[in-house]
């Protein structure tokens, strides 16, 4: 078709004259149709209105000058070319007006099919179809079904009555059953409805077809379920949609005609074959409908072998073009292959990681592509057990998937209960309505932790994500009655004992044992599964891509761990580091009686005595975490949190002394806690008297920490090791702080370490915006920075990390404020600049300065991108994570390398 564009703006594109990489301008569907065309696929021939067109008039309510004549051109040539006029009575040509965006948004915007039929043209078509009155006056009822329902807004429910009526009256449930003159019936009756709801009669006239329906794909780009969609997928909302005019083509022309979806290999699993469904007989709205039952494409072969050739042909021939899987739309008419659509197909993780190794394998796409093509997410679903929910599974109450994963077991809703149940070999979910640090034993011994308060962010998330065990945190339906054992959940009570079902990736909470399936990639990354003795396609092709992105990585990637067991299991995913080993839990379980010394010491000889059987301990734990962590850097972080956090609770202390006092008991000691607990009680902890703030005003407790880390260090040297220790100075805002900080520890680290050669790097954590802002100052004290961008977060934002994610972000994410919470996705423009900032000063300052980020956002596949980006040496995450980090460093390279040759 060659059409003269009359204005200088080109709105509308022939199939011929676009390509696929025109998808802003023409949406996927136009740019594939186009692409299609100029292979030589048989494709219906057409044109596509630009998605520019589209925004111009949603800008201005009215279509952009020069669109209706283009238009009009377009079609004089269309018709040209299939030798029939639209609305001709004798030898009508029909076409179906179809969305297409840039990103698929299936089913979300409108599509008419059979426009150009009118009272006469239905005669015209049915001589076309050999005097086939039954399928033309069927065809004319689906025109007015649909355009009533997408273009007049008739309730589509008033046709499907209609249609109902006619068959039950026919006494049959199947639409072939009808005949031509039920259906002649029908379209009086549709007419009727649509005359009752818009006021005027049918559109008779076919170009006033075109455009209305034109007119209503444009506008269904705002539709309400389009807009929560492009929310939900993150698609920006001013890309519009482009308008496809497509010549008709019938699968519903009698048993050799019919319709079928197909993809080059199966999305699910990625595995080679053929799969697909074929409709006989069929328009595809009917597949989609479901009104009859499909059958697989293989059945094809028999129906129509000349069909099926041509399609495996064709199919081949897109995946080799595409170079990866391909979904198809095609229509078969009267033995004639016609292809309506093509697009490169959505997939679940494991088939994303099996195409990519596949099409490497033949030589389609290099590794650097294949790496491009999955991605952290993926991987991160791949590493989870996951819940079989063939079986008939209705979850009770959603929360947040706070720490993906699978887990079922008992309710206990104490952590002593856990220990307890745990040892006697039951899985357990510790449910409580938020956790704290007395919690942790219970939670290591709990296959699961459920919450009905807290979000990302919260102590049970955090922890539990550290531990890479399941955790739904904030499902507020639940009503948790810890006292009483028991939870409420829309009526049903659930006591100690019963058994729940968690999904940490869903968030959903199910009764009863759902059956869980273990991950094989996990079993790799643990060494158990061996890559070079299995013929697991999956495996395989994780191994290789895996293998490709260490290769191409700049970003080391190191762990959060505080015990040896979890820097052992990170080390063999992959962490090149201890990046943030958290020393407060050491200070809990059966150390709490010295802490609570420590606090209460009322002389320097009782507060050094506390210390000095903490010094041991200590030592200890740092040697096991240097023993496993051999060779490699560990950055140990010195205590952070308020110390009133190891005290128990105000209103608990109060009431057992209380008690006590009523039954006339000794309560000395319980009287000088409470007394601790008051004075150190504090209205913002998170602001108050913790990390550095903590180290200055309590006398030896950094020092000792220092010392026992020092002392670990030369212990494990001796011993044959090499331990790298890093002390990290917490909560840091001002450089003086560190100074002071540093002169002691260096004091203390020269004395211990003497000719061991053990050399112990002193950094600080940027976790205080004032630190980012004087990064160059704190940089000349400071050997190392680690962002804590979970602080960082915290107070650029202002956003209290506890409570903010359950309270009210839905809120925010649904007026778009951000589209993922900033404590789970880097902030790029705010929090990020506060990074971007403290690195250049810090480095400007020192340039070996090294640079690396211990908050949540270590892990998160955006966020390494940025870390990437900024340059920093190192992310370090939880343990789980690691692999996903590895993986999103290796693409970050080929992303930024521009070798995306898709
Ligand atoms: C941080 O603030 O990002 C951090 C790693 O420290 P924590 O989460 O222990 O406060
Ligand atoms: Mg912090």
């Amino acid at each position: 078709m060659a059409a003269q564009e009359t204005v200088d703006h080109k709105y509308v594109y022939d199939f011929a004259e676009g390509n696929k990489e025109l998808k802003d301008l023409l949406g996927g569907k136009g740019a594939n149709l186009a692409e299609m065309t100029n292979l030589g696929l048989p494709v219906p021939p057409g044109f596509t209105i630009t998605t520019e067109a589209c925004k111009a008039y949603l800008a201005t309510g009215r279509e952009p000058d020069g669109l209706a004549d283009q238009i009009e051109a377009h079609l004089e040539a269309l018709e040209r070319e299939m030798g029939r006029r639209l609305g001709d009575p004798g030898d009508p040509l029909l076409v179906s007006v179809r969305s297409g965006a840039k990103f698929s948004m299936p089913g979300m915007m409108e599509t008419v099919l059979n426009v150009g039929l009118n009272d006469r043209s239905v005669v015209g078509l049915s001589a076309q179809a050999g005097g086939n009155d039954r399928f033309a006056w069927d065809s004319y009822r689906r025109l007015i079904q649909m355009f009533g329902k997408t273009v007049c807004e008739v309730p589509g429910e008033e046709f499907e009555h209609a249609l109902d009526e006619v068959k039950r009256a026919k006494g049959t449930k199947n639409d072939l059953d009808l005949d031509a003159d039920d259906l002649r019936g029908l379209v009086d009756a549709y007419k009727k409805i649509f005359a009752k709801h818009t006021g005027r009669e049918f559109p008779q006239e076919p170009r006033e077809q075109l455009d209305l329906a034109i007119r209503a794909v444009f506008e269904s780009w705002n539709a309400e379920r389009a807009v929560l969609y492009r929310r939900q997928e993150r698609i920006p909302a001013d890309l519009g949609t482009a308008v496809n005019v497509v010549s008709m083509v019938f699968g519903n022309l009698g048993p050799d005609s019919g319709t079928g979806v197909a993809f080059t290999r199966d999305p699910a699993s990625g595995a080679q074959g053929i799969y697909g469904d074929y409709l006989a007989n069929a328009q595809g709205e009917d597949v989609v409908a479901g009104i009859r039952n499909t059958v697989p494409l293989q059945e094809l072969e028999q129906l129509d072998k000349k069909s099926y050739d041509e399609l495996l042909d064709i199919m081949a021939r897109l995946e080799g073009h595409y170079r990866d899987l391909c979904d198809i739309e095609f229509t078969i008419e009267r033995g004639k292959l016609w292809m309506l659509q093509t697009r490169v197909g959505k997939r679940t993780a494991a088939a994303a990681f099996v195409i990519a190794g596949q099409l490497v394998d033949e030589g389609l796409i290099d590794l650097d592509e294949a790496l491009h093509r999955v991605n952290g997410a993926q991987l991160a679903q791949l590493m989870f057990p996951r819940f079989r929910l063939d079986h008939e599974f209705q979850p009770v109450a959603k929360g947040i998937g706070a720490s993906p994963g699978a887990a079922s077991g008992k309710v206990v809703f104490t952590s002593a209960r856990a220990v307890e149940l745990a040892a006697e070999g039951e899985p357990v979910i510790l449910v409580r309505r938020e956790t704290n640090p007395d919690d942790l034993n219970g939670m290591i011994a709990a296959q699961g932790i459920l919450t009905s308060r807290g979000g990302k962010t919260s102590h049970a998330a955090v922890v539990a994500r550290g531990m890479g065990k399941t955790c739904v945190s904030g499902a507020d339906e639940l009503e948790v009655d810890v006292p009483a054992k028991r939870f409420t959940v829309g009526g049903q009570t659930v006591v100690e004992g019963d058994v729940v079902s968690i999904d940490g990736t869903t968030g959903k909470v199910y009764l009863g044992e759902v059956p869980v399936m273990p991950s094989e990639v996990v079993q790799y990354f643990e060494g158990s599964l061996d890559p070079e003795r299995t013929d697991d396609p999956l495996v395989l092709a994780v191994h290789r891509i895996m293998t490709h992105a260490d290769a191409r990585r700049r970003l080391l990637v190191r762990t959060n761990a505080d015990t040896g067991a979890d820097a052992a299991r990170a080390r063999r995913f992959g962490a090149e580091g201890i990046g943030l080993c958290r020393t407060e839990h050491m200070f809990l379980g059966d150390r709490r009686e010295l802490v609570e010394r420590l606090i209460l010491a009322r002389t320097d000889d009782e507060r050094e005595s506390a210390l000095a059987a903490l010094l041991p301990l200590q030592r200890a734990d740092f040697e096991e975490i240097f023993r496993e962590m051999d060779g490699l850097p560990v950055t140990v972080r010195l205590i952070d949190p308020p110390l009133h956090e190891f005290l128990p609770p105000l209103e608990q202390l109060a009431v057992n002394v209380a008690v006590a006092q009523e039954r006339g008991e000794d309560v000395a000691q319980e009287e000088a806690l409470l007394a601790a607990v008051r004075r150190m009680h504090e209205e913002n902890p998170m602001l108050g008297l913790r990390g550095v703030r903590l180290g200055l005003v309590i006398p030896g407790l950094f020092a000792m920490q220092v010392r026992a880390i020092a002392e670990a260090a030369v212990t494990v040297t001796r011993a044959g090791a090499v331990a790298k220790p890093e002390i990290m100075v917490p909560l840091v805002g001002a450089v003086q702080e560190l100074e002071t900080v540093r002169a002691e520890a260096e004091k203390i680290i020269a004395e211990v370490v003497g000719d061991s050669g053990v050399e112990v790097l002193i950094g600080t954590m940027i976790e205080v915006p004032r630190a980012a802002l004087t990064a160059g100052q704190i940089a000349e004290a400071a050997q190392f920075f680690s962002f804590g961008t979970n602080d960082l977060t915290q107070m650029g934002w202002g956003f209290s990390r506890d409570d903010v994610e359950g309270a009210f972000f839905w809120r925010y994410l649904e007026l778009g404020i951000f589209g993922i919470s900033p404590f789970e996705s880097i902030d790029r423009d705010g929090v990020g600049r506060l990074v971007r900032i403290a690195a250049e000063e810090g480095r400007a300052a020192r340039p070996e300065l090294k640079l690396g980020v211990c908050g949540e956002h270590g892990g998160d596949p955006d966020s390494v991108h940025f870390f990437h980006e900024v340059g920093l040496d190192y992310v370090s995450c939880s343990p789980f994570r690691v692999p996903v980090a590895r993986l999103e460093a290796g693409r970050a390279v080929v992303e930024t390398d521009g070798s995306d040759s898709r």
